[in-house]
């Protein structure tokens, strides 16, 4: 059982608050405001108990050094404008620096502290540097599902050493995910497409043990068609790993997971966009052909799929959907998905990498059951490896 926010006195405590405030910025300014948007519902519920509220964070890769560019005074101004009230900024997120900064804060105050990553025991999940946190506050709330899948001091450590639960954000991560993995209502259809099968391994091997049909697409379909003996001409593939896919065939038909693979393609010579292209139905792919997104037939039979699942998890595109048109199936699948959802009770579940961008391009996402924008530890999450920040979590 995960412990929640809910389960908490935190009336009138020092909480603090792990968020992820990873926000791009432009010119030192904040352009795109969601993941503090995501922060609100916890911090208006702490306020509300007149909790003070101490957010911690990480900002970009400064390697444990003071590095002036990746502060995260920025954030401070467009918070301030989302919640209506003043936040304050301490220059250091331990010490006396924090420590001044948090006796003075009022019951409902808010208080931002620096990139926790400007020191080295972060990232090292140091005990003397969780330790400094903790002194902070008197409950810990992690809201920040991105970066649960990194054992470090303010995502894991500090989560041992005060009492500690999730999030309103966090949970609904949580939530949506186990609904779609572990407890689903069966068929449960695999969405699995993307570059290479290589990243992608212990995933495939995971999901064929947890989901009814796995359809893989993109370019790492060419491998697996590839190791089933279709000539596939100058298209993306691992030709070190035909014999991995063998074995997650394999695994597939152990398990009774049906995998299904594209029964077309459309090809070019250039991977450009507008190349000159055609639509084969992969028998007849030339020495200089490359599949570059999937065909007609392969997306009416991801059409019948989705038909008949109850739930769909979906990571990684169907095609080069950076250029028109080889984004035609995943646009057109990632439509159908998203009217099944609105008219059909599907319950559909996407994220990791370029998927966001995939199923936004496609104009899908709002209309998805969740799209969870945490790539590496969504990732993690289908891989069915723990994650530090949630383990941490358990009661
Ligand atoms: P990933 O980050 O593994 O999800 O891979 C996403 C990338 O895979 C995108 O940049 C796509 O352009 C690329 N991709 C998908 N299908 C193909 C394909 N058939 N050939 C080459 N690249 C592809």
């Amino acid at each position: 059982m995960i412990r929640r926010m809910e389960d908490l006195n935190v009336a009138g405590q020092r909480v603090l608050v792990r968020v992820d405030f990873n926000v791009p910025m432009k010119d030192g300014v904040v352009s795109d405001d969601t993941r503090l948007r995501a922060a609100l519902p916890t911090i208006e519920a702490l306020r509300a108990q007149k909790a003070k509220v101490i957010l911690c964070a990480h900002f970009d890769r400064p390697k444990g050094e003071r590095v002036p560019e990746m502060s995260l005074r920025p954030v401070v101004a467009p918070l301030a404008d989302l919640l209506g009230v003043r936040v304050g900024f301490a220059e250091d997120c331990i010490g006396d620096v924090a420590q001044k900064a948090i006796a003075g804060m009022s019951p409902g105050d808010v208080l931002l502290l620096e990139n926790t990553r400007f020191h080295k025991g972060e990232e090292k999940n140091d005990p003397e540097f969780a330790a400094e946190l903790a002194k902070l506050a008197d409950i810990y709330i992690n809201d920040a599902f991105s970066a649960a899948h990194r054992a470090h001091a303010s995502t894991e450590g500090v989560a041992r050493l005060l009492p500690s639960g999730a999030g309103i954000a966090l949970q609904r991560e949580i939530d949506h995910v186990t609904a779609a993995l572990e407890s689903p209502n069966h068929p449960v259809l695999a969405i699995v497409g993307g570059a290479k099968v290589s990243t992608k391994l212990d995933l495939l091997k995971n999901l064929v043990k947890k989901v009814d049909r796995l359809f893989v697409g993109g370019g790492m379909a060419n491998t697996f068609l590839a190791a089933k003996g279709t000539e596939i001409g100058a298209s993306l593939c691992e030709k070190d790993l035909l014999g991995t896919a063998r074995e997650i065939l394999d695994i597939a038909g152990a398990e009774r997971c049906e995998i299904l693979l594209p029964v077309d393609g459309v090809v070019a010579r250039e991977f450009k966009a507008h190349a000159a292209h055609r639509t084969s139905d992969l028998t007849d792919i030339k020495a200089d052909e490359m599949i570059l997104d999937c065909g007609n037939a392969t997306v009416d039979m991801l059409a019948d799929a989705m038909s008949t699942a109850r739930t769909l998890v979906w990571n990684g595109p169907l095609g080069a959907f950076e250029i028109a048109p080889f984004d035609t199936a995943t646009v057109e699948a990632a439509r159908f998905a998203a009217e099944r959802c609105s008219n059909h009770g599907l319950v559909a579940v996407a994220g990791g990498g370029d998927t966001v961008a995939a199923l936004n391009h496609a104009k899908a996402a709002d209309d998805f059951t969740f799209i969870s924008t945490a790539g590496g530890a969504f990732l993690e999450w289908l891989e069915g490896k723990p994650l530090p920040g949630i383990e941490a979590l358990k009661a």
